[in-house]
């Protein structure tokens, strides 16, 4: 589904990216984690070119992503993105705000685009909180709207950057249950978060970053239980 082969990523003389090497398979849930500072959020904005490689490949479903003429507003919309901050517009309800990602990106007249709204927001637990604004929602049903939003847009992957990093604690399990339930429906999915109690029940795989490489991946069963790298255990005994 993405293939991410020997990307690159240079911030002026810094290369935070040095040669990254990721597929992920369609239905599957790959888990990246890995210190501050690592490349996590650059690979996923990558993975969408909110960030331009400096080289290497992407391959999205069968498509070069970083080809000079592919149009990546189509490529986009089915590639979804949520973020640590919901960037949700506070003057809008949480129907308004999944309604004009439908309008502006797939154009679609206002009756269909609130069908769908509607539907997005039942599928993340919020069909009764459909008018509200976000500043009536907590921070966990905020964050189930930007899913919604991605989700509306019908994508075949998604991308979490570290969802629940910004949420109270008491509100971490609603999001999660979501991606779970999105998991279960067969979602492809490329996670960045430090919840590795998630990690372990839900992942496929996963991946540990360091240093603008992937130093080692696997199994959970194997990175949390037997890591082999001395970086990882290092790292795993400051989180876990
Ligand atoms: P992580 O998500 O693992 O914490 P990031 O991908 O955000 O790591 O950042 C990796 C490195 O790239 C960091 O050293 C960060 O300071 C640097 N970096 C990220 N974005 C930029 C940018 N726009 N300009 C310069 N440096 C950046
Ligand atoms: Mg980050």
């Amino acid at each position: 589904m993405l293939d991410v082969r020997g990307l690159t990523k240079r911030f002026g003389s810094t290369e935070v990216l040095k040669g990254i090497d990721l597929a992920v398979r369609p239905q599957e849930l790959v888990f990246v984690i890995g210190p501050s500072g690592s490349g996590k959020s650059t690979l996923l904005r990558c993975c969408n070119r909110l960030e331009e490689p400096t080289d290497g490949s992407i391959r999205f479903a069968g498509q070069e992503l970083l080809a000079p003429k592919v149009d990546i507003n189509a490529m986009r919309r089915r590639i979804g993105m949520v973020f640590q901050s919901f960037n949700l517009y506070p003057h809008m309800t949480a129907r308004g705000n999944v309604m004009l990602a439908l309008r502006k990106v797939l154009k679609l007249p206002r009756d269909q685009a609130r069908a769908e709204a509607d539907a997005a927001l039942a599928r993340v637990g919020l069909g009764d909180r459909a008018g509200h604004h976000p500043n009536a929602l907590s921070g966990g049903q905020q964050q189930r709207v930007a899913i919604a939003r991605a989700l509306a847009l019908k994508p075949e992957v998604m991308l979490f950057d570290e969802p629940t990093s910004a949420l109270d604690p008491e509100l971490v399990g609603s999001v999660l249950a979501v991606m779970r339930d999105l998991k279960a429906d067969g979602m492809t999915m490329l996670v960045v978060s430090h919840e590795m109690r998630f990690a372990q029940e839900a992942a496929d795989r996963v991946v540990f970053m360091d240093g603008g490489v992937i130093v080692e991946q696997g199994p959970p069963s194997q990175i949390f239980g037997a890591p082999t790298h001395e970086r990882t255990r290092a790292f795993l005994s400051r989180v876990l």
